[in-house]
């Protein structure tokens, strides 16, 4: 049972019990008024009867006088007054025989009263007396003592008539009339004795029922009271039981408030807030005088998005008197958010006022959202997570973990982690591993793994153990990533390191030599020049222009692969190209190799150096040549294709132009390339072939070459297998250019115009003088840019052309140039570069300016300044 269907119990007793006093109070006081009532009338009724005897007795005795007047005096009125006195006696007697003939009949009853003598109001009351206590008691016996009493009257009667007889037959004598009144006087005392009898009856029974309605008042009364104060006692000590109960409901009531265990306020539906607890106002961050003035409205501290909630809590409150506990937010005096779960319920019908309950469950939320968030992570983290028991069995893995190593969640499952294992690893491997994790309890490391395909791959592992309270391992966390990727990069980054750095240390070496080597040879044309007749000696000097020669196209290719050779950037067809390659590879590819060439139907242009190209796919095909002599069934086949590069080709060439590649693919069935050299062949002088054979050159040309063009290179070899060269390139949309025809070209040695020739490299410097000189130039020399200048200064007009290395100490070429152009624009200017191919002409000098790569051949310059200073005549 409840507290309210205890107080209600409690409540509809008292009323009943009230009620029930009422009700009793009033039957006891109709009663006690009925029995006065009762008694009143009773004793009236006995009063009238006392009176009627009286008339009854009074009428007697005048009957008797009269009677006793007549037989003296035989007076006729004397008769007529003792029928008067006894006609009192006899209304009397037929009242009573009416009453107690059966039926009885009222109306004689009511003449015979009247006879008697007796007040027309008392008749009644004698009529009820008789009906209702005629047959008990004193009533009866005074009712028979009235009977003997008529008797006496018809017995005097009976005299008067002897009486009368005697007195009218005139034999009236003393004697007789003397006997008759003795008989009269006996009778006279025998009925004064039943009137006295009779009197004393009624007096009796008055006095009796004035007893017994008096005790029965008095007991009435008395009984009244016991059962009011009974019942009022119960009464009392059930409002007492009910206050009780009410006074320790309300404590248990305030004490849940003040417990503070809960926020408890007391709302109003209008938004204000009457009262509430402590743990409430720190919940929603008020004080208890922001309460107290009114500050507080549960509805403005309702952000917005709770407002939906309310409204269908308010419902719910509305329909039922309470509502379903829900959560919500409010806002608190700092502003802040506060999530809550609120019950509530109002007090009345009206249901406009109520009671709520509050719960923080910030922390509760905060612990839920760092959950999911942790369960986010655990979701999309991109390692691999496995959590074990301390038995090394899996018990949960992330997405990841399939990803990476292949598995499904529930295939591994329980299962131990060894079947990612790769065998690659030795025992003792994983004892160091064990080791570490139970002493350390974690292990950090690189390890090589299985996935489910049988493929191996790199991992970057991390474990944890995890400890209960009694330091026990409850379970290990492994956390890895796939690192395979990571570390083919990472070796691709440090081969292109290496590669730099030896292009670097390349370019250099080379620089020095290619001016040493254009010195040399043009002190070898001059040589040659010079020489008259002297066969010995022109043969030798035939020999060093050959090794001179020889000892250049290694230069160019050491620059080629330092990128530092002179690059003519164009667009260039490389169908164009390949039209052009069945040509050149002719003389050089045994017949019994099968060589297959094939372009593509697309046209494919790409932004390149046509001679840079044609020496990548000769070096290509040398080597597959080479590689392909010991084969039964030598192939070699070469293909033109255009492609499209997908992201993860473009991510791993970062310095591709577009993804609208051409694809130049060249593949042998040859000797293939061992693993171990594959990052070395593109290392200059690293060759594999016998000495004279190879130079090593060759592939560290088409490095260099192809970084120039910012194009790919990917090798697929297996040894004994064959090789395949993949060479990238990135399309343009403009039509090709023509291939360039190589042609050669006769120089022509006739001039009187004057060339400024300025290197710092002395013997550059004078080797080409003295060649310039010899073919006619007037040839002034200057070592740098400055001396250029004050040359220039010096003679002015009369210089026709300017030949001049670029970069020089204290003013380089280009700078140099530039000022002279201030003067002289229109000077035509031939730079010398031995070094650097990145360095184009700047813009403001290109006009009128060419470039020249060394090591170049005296006639090769003359055949420039030709063109230069003569542009009509120049050939094409
Ligand atoms: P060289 O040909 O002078 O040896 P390269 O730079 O052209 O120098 O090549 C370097 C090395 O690369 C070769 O010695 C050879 O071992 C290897 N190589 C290059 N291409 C192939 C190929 N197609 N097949 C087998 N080995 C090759
Ligand atoms: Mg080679």
């Amino acid at each position: 049972m409840t507290n309210q269907d205890q107080f209600q119990h409690a409540g509809k007793l008292v009323s009943r019990q009230l009620y029930l006093i009422i009700v009793l109070f009033v039957v006891i006081t109709t009663l006690l008024l009925g029995l006065d009532r009762f008694q009143a009338q009773i004793l009236d009724s006995v009063r009238v009867y006392v009176a009627a005897e009286g008339y009854w007795s009074k009428g007697q005795k005048d009957a008797i006088y009269n009677l006793v007047r007549y037989a003296s005096s035989h007076d006729e009125s004397a008769l007529n007054a003792f029928h008067d006195g006894i006609a009192v006696s006899l209304g009397d007697r037929q009242a009573r025989l009416a009453l107690q003939a059966k039926p009885v009949n009222i109306k004689l009853a009511r003449e015979g009263f009247l006879r008697g003598r007796n007040h027309i109001n008392d008749v009644d009351k004698m009529i009820w007396l008789f009906r209702n206590f005629g047959g008990y008691g004193d009533m009866k016996k005074a009712i028979a003592i009235w009977t003997e009493g008529d008797k006496h009257i018809d017995e005097l009667l009976g005299l008067e008539q002897e009486l009368e007889q005697l007195i009218h037959s005139g034999k009236a004598d003393k004697d007789r009339i003397h006997a008759i009144l003795l008989r009269v006087d006996a009778m006279n005392e025998r009925v004064t004795e039943l009137e006295n009898r009779f009197s004393a009856t009624l007096g009796n029974a008055a006095r009796k029922i004035k007893q017994l309605t008096s005790l029965l008042i008095l007991s009435s009364t008395v009984f009244l009271l016991l059962i009011g104060i009974l019942l009022s006692r119960r009464i009392v000590k059930s409002i007492r039981g009910t206050q009780v109960a009410l006074i320790e409901s309300e404590a248990r009531f305030r004490h849940v408030v003040e417990s503070n265990i809960a926020g408890i306020m007391f709302w109003q539906r209008d938004g204000a807030i009457t009262d509430a607890n402590d743990a409430l106002l720190e919940i929603i961050g008020y004080s208890r005088q922001d309460l107290r003035h009114g500050k507080i409205n549960w509805q403005t501290i309702t952000p917005e998005e709770s407002q939906a909630v309310d409204a269908r809590a308010m419902d719910e409150i509305h329909r039922q008197g309470f509502c379903t506990p829900y959560e919500k937010e409010y806002l608190r005096k700092d502003g802040q958010r506060v999530s809550v779960y609120v019950s509530a319920a109002s007090f009345e019908a009206t249901r406009d006022r109520g009671v709520c309950f509050v719960i923080d469950i910030s922390e509760k939320k905060r612990a839920e959202q760092a959950q999911k968030l942790a369960a986010t992570v655990f979701h999309s983290a991109k390692e691999a997570i496995m959590v074990t028991d301390h038995s090394a069995a899996i018990q949960v893995v992330n997405p990841a973990f399939t990803q990476i190593s292949g598995y499904e969640a529930a295939e591994v499952m329980g299962k131990n982690p060894n079947i990612l294992s790769s065998g690659e690893h030795e025992p003792a491997f994983f004892g160091a591993m064990w080791q570490s994790l139970q002493e350390s309890g974690s292990w950090k490391g690189e390890i090589w793994n299985k996935r489910k395909n049988g493929e191996l791959y790199q991992a970057l592992l991390s474990i944890s153990a995890i400890y209960d309270d009694n330091h026990n391992v409850t379970r290990y966390v492994a956390i890895f990533s796939d690192i395979t990727e990571q570390r083919r990069l990472e070796d691709q980054l440090k081969q292109s390191q290496k590669m730099e750095a030896i292009g670097t240390l390349v370019g250099g070496i080379a620089h020095d030599f290619n001016n040493t080597l254009a010195a040399i040879q043009g002190n070898l044309y001059l040589a040659q020049k010079y020489n008259q007749g002297n066969e010995a000696v022109s043969t030798k000097l035939d020999v060093i222009d050959q090794l001179g020669k020889h000892s250049a196209k290694i230069i160019q290719q050491l620059l080629t692969f330092a990128r530092k050779g002179n690059v003519q950037m164009a667009p260039i067809s490389l169908n164009t190209l390949f039209a052009g390659l069945e040509r050149l590879t002719r003389s050089f590819i045994p017949e019994n190799i099968a060589f297959d060439i094939k372009t593509s139907d697309q046209p494919l242009t790409v932004k390149g150096d046509m001679t840079q190209l044609q020496q990548i796919m000769l070096n290509l095909f040398n080597n597959a040549v080479d590689a392909v002599a010991d084969k039964a069934q030598p192939q070699v086949e070469c293909r033109l294709e255009a492609m499209s590069a997908d992201d993860l080709f473009m991510r791993e060439h970062p310095w591709l132009e577009s993804n609208q590649l051409a694809h130049i693919h060249v593949h042998d069935n040859g000797c293939g390339i061992p693993e171990e050299n594959l990052q070395h062949i593109f290392e200059p002088f690293f060759t594999t072939k016998e000495v004279g054979k190879g130079t090593g050159l060759g592939m560290a040309m088409v490095y260099g070459s192809i970084q120039t063009h910012h194009g790919a290179i990917d090798i697929e070899s297996k040894p004994d297998e064959g090789t395949s060269i993949h060479l990238y390139l990135s399309r343009v949309q403009t039509q090709a250019d023509k291939v360039p025809e190589t042609t050669s070209k006769e120089h022509k040695l006739h001039n009187t115009r004057s060339v400024l020739l300025v290197d710092d490299y002395i013997n550059v410097r004078d080797t080409y003088a003295e060649a310039l000189a010899s073919m006619g130039y007037q040839v002034i020399t200057a070592n740098d840019g400055l001396d250029a200048l004050a040359c220039f200064e010096q003679h002015g007009d009369n210089i026709d052309i300017v030949v001049s290395d670029i970069v020089m100490p204290k003013m380089s070429g280009f700078h140099a140039v530039e000022r002279m152009r201030m003067q002289r624009p229109e000077l035509p200017v031939i730079f010398m570069t031995g070094y650097d191919p990145q360095t184009n002409v700047p813009g403001n000098l290109r006009a009128n300016s060419q470039m020249l790569s060394k090591p170049f051949s005296i006639v090769e310059l003359a055949e420039q300044i030709q063109q230069m200073l003569n542009p009509g005549n120049a050939e094409s």
